[in-house]
């Protein structure tokens, strides 16, 4: 007699907000495939949608709120999870019918969520995992989370209190991840956390052994730089993100300019002015860090520095700002994102005094970004003639000649915040996720434009 097959529960996913968040949803829906599940990619064929929110940003709560909105009137089971999911009273006021409510990181809870919602029939036939687990991002590049939480308390941000004190994750663990993603066709790591300098203060950067096929039984550090050797060995770009300059960042600027790792620093400075760094309680923050980015780019010139700032904070002065154009002319920062201060619920700014007109926050965020769009159309300029290895991103179709393009990334950019390489007459051999080297020809404010080198 044959054996009947039941088929097996879909899950849809809605995943919002920060990479962070991404790398949870991929975690989530790894456990529910190896529980027997499969993914819908709509509503109408999902038994249930799992919405991730973000809650960091008033505006992104409100995002949040209408995913969960479209989620309940397409399909009507909902789960809700992630950082929004610790407001479960705001959520079940707006949609009385939403099926659970879990928060950030609180994986076990929120599967079982949905083994209640649409039980699993479990059996020899469920589908077997990928060894490295389900990833939403394309197989070339995988985010790499090595911690939750922070340990500090930026007067601005609430994410110690939706995720609280950092918790590090054991390094052997994080390199066995490593590993299999490399071995599952990742070209390229992001190592991502809320403050990536941190890595392993709570665990007391205790050892482990490393046993993996590159590892080799091999003691490693739950630390920052002992993390980046490791992980250099691994023979794929290893970009850093949420690094804040402690001084230990200095031992990581060496493996970049011998090629370990990729010569990338995403440091979140937020501002300059040392008045607005102590308002907004800033971890790091200490007056030579100009100093510091100099010597840094001495031992490794290539080094890309990508940050964010803030500009408007309460008692943000004129003078404070102007430091930080002058600051950031001295710095010359490759790549630069800017918010205009918003009172997030909850935020210890919020109580501040010197809460600054939109218009003011306005201009001084146009200023801003004219400042350092200069900058970084001045420093792509200067890549113009050179030959970069890229990362291929995307294939486009054949223009009329038949000529196809590619949209590459180099070292300097981070897939989804940075810009891009784009490639003209690209051979058809060439495959996504390949690192090929190429001619730079012409720039803008944001991207490369050139021709692979033969
Ligand atoms: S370092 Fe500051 S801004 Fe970053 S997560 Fe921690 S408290 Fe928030």
């Amino acid at each position: 007699m044959a054996t009947t097959i039941p088929s097996p529960p879909k899950v849809g996913m809605v995943s919002l907000g920060c990479p962070k968040a991404l790398v949870d949803s991929e975690r989530i829906l790894t456990q529910l495939r190896s529980d027997g599940y499969q993914m819908s990619a709509d509503y109408a064929g999902a038994d249930v949608v799992l919405v991730n929110t973000c809650g960091f940003l008033d505006s992104a709560k409100e995002e949040s709120l209408d995913a969960i909105g479209e989620a309940m009137a397409e399909n009507g089971r909902v789960i809700v999870t992630g950082c929004m999911g610790n407001e479960a009273d705001v959520i079940r006021a707006r949609f009385p019918d939403v099926l659970a409510v879990t928060g950030a990181h609180q994986y076990e809870d929120v599967v079982s969520a949905v083994h209640e919602a649409a039980p699993a029939a479990r059996g020899a036939f469920v589908d077997l995992v990928p060894d490295a687990g389900l990833k939403l991002t394309p197989r070339h590049y995988s985010y790499v989370k090595i911690s939750e939480g922070c340990n500090h308390r930026c007067s601005f941000c609430i994410i110690p209190s939706l995720r609280g004190d950092l918790v590090s994750r054991r390094p052997d663990a994080i390199l066995r991840e490593a590993e299999k993603l490399v071995a599952a066709g990742t070209k390229e790591l992001l190592i991502i956390s809320q403050d990536t300098s941190a890595y392993g203060v709570d665990i007391k950067h205790k050892p482990q052994i490393w046993n993996g096929p590159i590892g080799q039984g091999r003691e490693v550090r739950a630390h920052m730089t002992d993390l980046a050797e490791a992980l250099g060995e691994l023979g794929v770009w290893t970009r850093l993100h949420y690094v804040y300059p402690y001084p230990h960042v200095d031992k990581v600027i060496p493996l970049m300019a011998e090629g370990k790792i990729t010569p990338y620093l995403d440091i979140p400075f937020q501002h300059a002015a040392p008045n607005v760094l102590k308002r907004m309680k800033r971890p790091a923050n200490e007056a030579k860090v100009l100093q510091r980015v100099k010597s840094w780019r001495e031992i490794c010139p290539d080094l890309t520095i990508r940050s964010t700032f803030v500009v408007g904070f309460p008692g943000e002065t004129e003078d404070d700002f102007q430091y930080l154009l002058d600051w950031l002319d001295e710095a010359q920062l490759d790549r630069v994102g800017a918010f205009r201060f918003e009172p997030v619920e909850g935020a210890a700014a919020n109580a501040l005094d010197g809460a600054l007109p939109e218009e003011v926050k306005e201009e001084r965020y146009q200023r801003l970004m004219e400042k350092t769009a200069a900058i970084s159309t001045a420093r792509l300029a200067a890549k113009v003639g050179r030959t970069l290895p890229v990362i291929i991103d995307e294939i486009g179709e054949p223009d009329e000649d038949g000529d196809l393009g590619a949209t590459a990334r180099s070292q300097a950019d981070a897939p989804e915040i940075d810009g891009n390489v784009f490639l003209r007459n690209v051979s058809a051999q060439l495959a996504v996720g390949d690192i090929v080297d190429a001619v730079i020809e012409d720039a803008d404010e944001h991207d490369l434009f050139g021709a692979c080198a033969v």
